[in-house]
């Protein structure tokens, strides 16, 4: 069973999708990341995909759909895959369903709740340690926060619907949280 992690900017979605993935054996797909290594090759399409990051938009549906399509197809059919920053809106959520179906793959999702005032609080130290220039710009920042609560909280809604979220308190060190969606995924 595949994993597809949601949480706001800031909730610890991606320091826990690594850590998880990492001990429980599954391949990582992390839109976010796999997006930055193409704006980082300078290509056009690398060109492309900077001026959406750096604004804080989301990338062209076209430009992500492809690339995990292709991750997917990259990965063998038994090997577990952890989807980190995919689907992020109805769109995404209706193509991304296709694909994993069609790759007779199955999800469970696993929601880190925060509220947006501590989530704001946490990014202000990431990004003095990664370095991440959408990070520095707190107006980029909100306008991320605000995609992820008009567009991707339906998605969220939607699979709740369906019975596929695990919902995880996303307060407390990174240690406690650990504990509590390793527990969950273990048990689900
Ligand atoms: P965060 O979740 O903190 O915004 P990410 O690393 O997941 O950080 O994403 C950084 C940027 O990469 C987003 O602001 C967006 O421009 C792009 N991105 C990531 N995932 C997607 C996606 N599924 N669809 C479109 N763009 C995406």
């Amino acid at each position: 069973m595949d994993l597809v992690f949601f949480g706001i900017q800031g909730s610890g979605k991606g320091t826990q999708a690594k850590q998880l993935a990492a001990e429980l054996g599954y391949y990582i797909f992390e839109a976010g990341g796999e997006l930055r290594k193409i704006k980082a090759s300078g290509s056009e399409l690398g060109e492309t995909i900077k001026s959406y990051i750096d604004n804080g938009e989301l990338v062209p549906f076209e430009i992500i759909m492809q690339v995990v399509k292709e991750a997917i197809a990259a990965v063998p059919a038994d090997q577990k895959i952890l989807f980190d920053g995919i689907p992020r809106d109805a769109d995404q959520m209706n193509a991304f369903d296709q694909i994993l179906s069609e790759s007779g793959r199955e999800f469970t999702c696993v929601h880190i709740l925060l509220d947006k005032e501590e989530a704001l609080e946490r990014i202000k130290g990431r990004a003095e340690i990664e370095g991440r220039a959408d990070d520095a710009d707190q107006e980029k920042v909100l306008r991320r926060m605000e995609l992820f609560l008009e567009k991707t909280m339906p998605v969220i809604k939607k699979y709740e619907g369906e019975g596929k979220v695990i919902e995880i308190d996303g307060k407390g060190s990174v240690d406690e949280i650990y504990e509590r969606i390793k527990d969950a995924v273990i048990s689900a």
